[in-house]
């Protein structure tokens, strides 16, 4: 399988982040916001916006809240009583957020997960928990879909994963080139789905409802 990155190393960036001495506080982060709506050119302290400092720093914990998570945590538990199931397991539409780390707007879209077990499974809510490890980071579609392939492929160690993600990039429909309904499309193989045509095509086949073209 391949080894690319799982995502940072919290310990190592938090030492990067506390240069030159001291660890970034929240009220850091909201004297930050505060200093972005004065170069918006908005006052910061009228009614509507003297709170909105701490808000955005409290939406902003739980839309980046990927950093906190441990991905081998989640798929630490697992189940051996599959009665000899053969075929592989898809989790079709899983929704979710992100934002792109080039300008911080969101990614809205759909992930689409399976896995051939080999021996164990995992519970269903688990996958989709993976998807949110990933999606609430700051990203890039190609590196997300590879990150929660290679995350599921090496923490629960099945036969092969296959994932498939469709999302519209809010850079690119608000600003920029303003093109509305596209979507990005990127996809991830490993282990037997790499290797067997057939099975990566009854993956697609049950993802987009019809055979590959
Ligand atoms: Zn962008």
């Amino acid at each position: 399988m391949s080894t690319a990155d799982l995502g940072p190393d919290i310990s190592s960036l938090s030492r990067k982040l506390t240069l030159p001495a001291r660890k970034i506080s929240r009220a850091d982060a909201e004297e930050a916001v505060k200093t972005l709506i004065i170069w918006l050119g908005d006052d910061p302290s009228r009614e509507g916006l003297h709170e909105t400092p701490a808000r955005v720093t409290k939406a902003f914990s739980e839309w980046f809240s990927g950093y906190q998570q441990n991905p081998e945590k989640i798929l630490q538990k697992t189940f051996a009583e599959t009665g000899h199931y053969k075929e592989p397991v898809i989790l079709r539409g899983i929704r979710f957020e992100s934002f792109c780390e080039h300008h911080m707007a969101p990614i809205t879209g759909v992930a689409h997960i399976s896995y051939l077990p080999d021996e164990k499974i995992v519970g269903l809510s688990k996958l989709a928990r993976i998807v949110d490890v990933y999606a609430k980071r700051l990203q890039v579609q190609e590196r997300m879909t590879a990150q929660i392939a290679d995350a599921v492929q090496r923490y629960l160690n099945p036969q092969g994963v296959a994932v498939m993600i469709f999302a519209e990039h809010h850079c690119m429909s608000t600003r920029g080139v303003r093109k509305h309904d596209v979507d990005t499309i990127t996809s991830q193989y490993t282990g037997v789905f790499r290797a067997d045509t057939a099975l990566k095509a009854q993956f697609i086949q049950m993802v987009v409802g019809h055979p590959p073209e």
